[in-house]
C-alpha cells in the first residue's frame, strides 16, 4: 500500500490570494485509481523551508507530487531545494530549451536569459513534455522514493497528470484499470425526482457508478466505469447509459459538453429551420444563448429586445387596444410577440417571453409572473404562464432556461 503526498509551493496560496485547487484535483485523481493521500503541504517561496518540505515528505512517503516553482523567475526554487537535499545533478534538456526557443521565435520576442531556467532537469529523470506550456514536468526516482515535480499553472499540471502521471502510476502501484466518465444531462425535472425515478438503477449500481448531481441549472448524472479493458468500459457505460434513459429519457438533453442551447442548434439545422426571438424581461439572455453556440448564425436570424411598453407597440406591433385590455404581462401580449417577430425577421420559429422579474408589482403582477409563447409558420402556437420564484436575476434566468427547455421539445 503506497503513500503519496502532494507539496504545493507558493507564497500566494500562503496568502490565500489563491485557492489551493491543485490539491483537490490531484487528490481526487489519485482517490479514482486507489492511490493513498497522506498529507497536503503548502510551502511559500523560500529555499530553506521547501528543503525542509521536501525532507520530511522523502522521509514519510512513497511517491511525493510537487507543483510550483518550476518557472522562469527567482522565486521558482522547487528545482534548487530538491538539489539540496538529493544532490542530483541539473542539467538543461535540449528538446525543452528549443521548443522554448522556438516560441519566442514566433512570438517574435526577446528571450530573457532566465527562460532558460524553465529548460532544466534533473539527470537521469523522466522528463514529461509539457504541451501546454513551457516548463516540462519530471519524474525523479530518489533513495527508492519517486517524485513528481508538475508546473503551478492548473491548467498545464491537468494535462500532465492525465497524459503521463496517472498512466505512470498505474503501472507503479500494479493498477492498470481504466477509468472513464461520462455526463448524462436532464431539464425539466428535480434532482430528488431523478432520483426517485432511478432509485432501482442507483442501488443497484457498482461499476459503473451512478452519481445524480446539481450543476449550472441542470441536473446531471455521472456514470464512471472502470475495468482494463477500454472496450468493456464503453460497453457499461452504454448499457447503463440506455437502462437510465428507458426511465427518464423524456427529460434528457445530451451528453458531457453539450448544453440545451447546443442542443436546439444542431435540431433546428438538421430541420433547416430558423428561429427569432423576442425578449421583455430577459433583456436578451435568450438571444445570447443561442448565439453562443458555434453555427448558430445558420439558424438564428436575430432578436428584438422589447423591454419597453412602447418598444413592444412600435417595433413588434403589439396592438394599444390589446395593451389597455389585456396588459404587456399575458398570454395574448406573448403571442403577439413571437408572431410578429417570427414574421418581422422572416423565421420559421418565434418565441417570446415578457413577464414580472421584480421585485415590485407591474400592471398589478407579482414578481415571477411570465409568459413564454412559442410559434411557427405552419400556424401552430402555444403559450404558457410560470410562477418563478427568486430574486430579479434568477427569475430571469429561470425565464431564458424554461424557453430554452420550451424550444428543446
Ligand atoms: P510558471 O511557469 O507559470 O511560473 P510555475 O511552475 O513556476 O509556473 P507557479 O509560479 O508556482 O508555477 O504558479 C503559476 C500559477 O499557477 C500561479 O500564479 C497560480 O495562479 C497557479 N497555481 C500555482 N499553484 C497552484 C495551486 N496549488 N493551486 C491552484 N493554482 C495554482
Ligand atoms: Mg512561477
Amino acid at each position: 500500500n503506497v503513500k503519496a503526498e502532494f507539496i504545493a509551493v507558493g507564497t500566494e496560496l500562503l496568502l490565500g490570494q489563491i485557492a489551493n485547487t491543485n490539491a483537490q484535483w490531484l487528490s481526487q485523481q489519485l482517490a479514482r485509481y486507489g492511490i493513498n493521500v497522506y498529507n497536503h503541504t503548502v510551502v511559500g517561496d523560500n529555499l530553506y523551508r521547501v528543503e525542509d518540505a521536501f525532507s520530511e515528505a522523502q522521509s514519510r512517503a512513497d511517491i511525493i507530487i510537487v507543483t510550483g516553482g518550476l518557472g522562469p523567475t527567482e522565486d521558482d526554487l522547487t528545482r534548487e531545494a530538491f538539489q539540496q537535499i538529493s544532490d542530483l545533478e541539473i542539467m538543461e534538456h535540449t528538446p525543452s530549451m528549443n521548443k522554448i526557443e522556438a516560441f519566442f521565435e514566433k512570438q517574435k520576442s526577446t528571450m530573457t536569459p532566465n527562460n532558460r531556467r524553465q529548460a532544466r532537469v534533473f539527470k537521469g529523470s523522466e522528463v514529461l513534455d509539457n504541451t501546454v506550456g513551457m516548463a516540462p514536468g519530471m519524474i525523479v526516482k530518489y533513495e527508492q522514493k519517486t517524485w513528481i515535480f508538475l508546473p503551478g499553472v492548473p491548467r498545464e499540471m491537468k494535462q500532465l497528470v492525465k497524459s503521463d502521471v496517472i498512466p505512470y502510476l498505474q503501472k507503479l502501484t500494479g493498477n492498470e484499470e481504466i477509468i472513464k466518465s461520462t455526463i448524462l444531462k436532464f431539464t425539466g425535472i428535480g434532482e430528488s425526482s431523478l432520483e426517485h425515478e432511478l432509485s432501482d438503477i442507483i442501488q443497484a449500481q457498482s461499476n459503473p457508478t451512478i452519481a445524480p448531481l446539481a450543476q449550472d441549472d441542470s441536473v446531471v448524472i455521472r456514470l464512471t466505469a472502470k475495468d482494463r479493458s477500454k472496450e468493456k468500459v464503453d460497453e457499461l457505460l452504454k448499457g447503463t447509459k440506455q437502462e437510465i434513459l428507458a426511465k427518464v429519457g423524456s427529460y434528457f438533453y445530451g451528453v458531457d459538453d453539450q448544453t440545451i442551447e447546443s442542443q436546439i442548434v444542431a435540431l433546428l439545422k438538421k430541420e433547416n429551420k430558423h428561429i427569432a426571438v423576442a425578449e421583455s424581461l430577459t433583456g436578451g439572455m435568450l438571444t445570447d444563448k443561442l448565439i453562443s453556440v458555434e453555427g448558430a448564425s445558420s439558424v438564428c436570424h436575430g432578436g428584438i429586445v422589447c423591454y419597453d411598453t412602447t418598444v413592444k407597440q412600435d417595433l413588434l406591433g403589439v396592438s394599444k387596444e390589446l395593451i389597455q385590455n389585456k396588459g404587456t404581462i399575458s398570454e395574448e401580449c406573448a403571442l403577439v410577440m413571437a408572431e410578429n417577430v417570427r414574421e418581422k425577421l422572416n423565421a420559421s420559429i418565434g418565441i417570446s417571453c415578457t413577464g414580472v422579474a421584480g421585485p415590485d408589482e407591474v400592471e398589478g403582477k407579482s414578481a415571477g409572473l411570465v409568459y413564454i409563447a412559442i410559434c411557427d409558420d405552419t400556424g401552430e402556437k402555444f403559450v404558457e404562464k410560470f410562477n418563478f420564484q427568486g430574486n430579479r436575476n434568477s427569475i430571469r434566468r429561470r425565464t431564458t432556461l424554461k424557453s430554452l427547455e420550451i424550444l428543446f421539445k
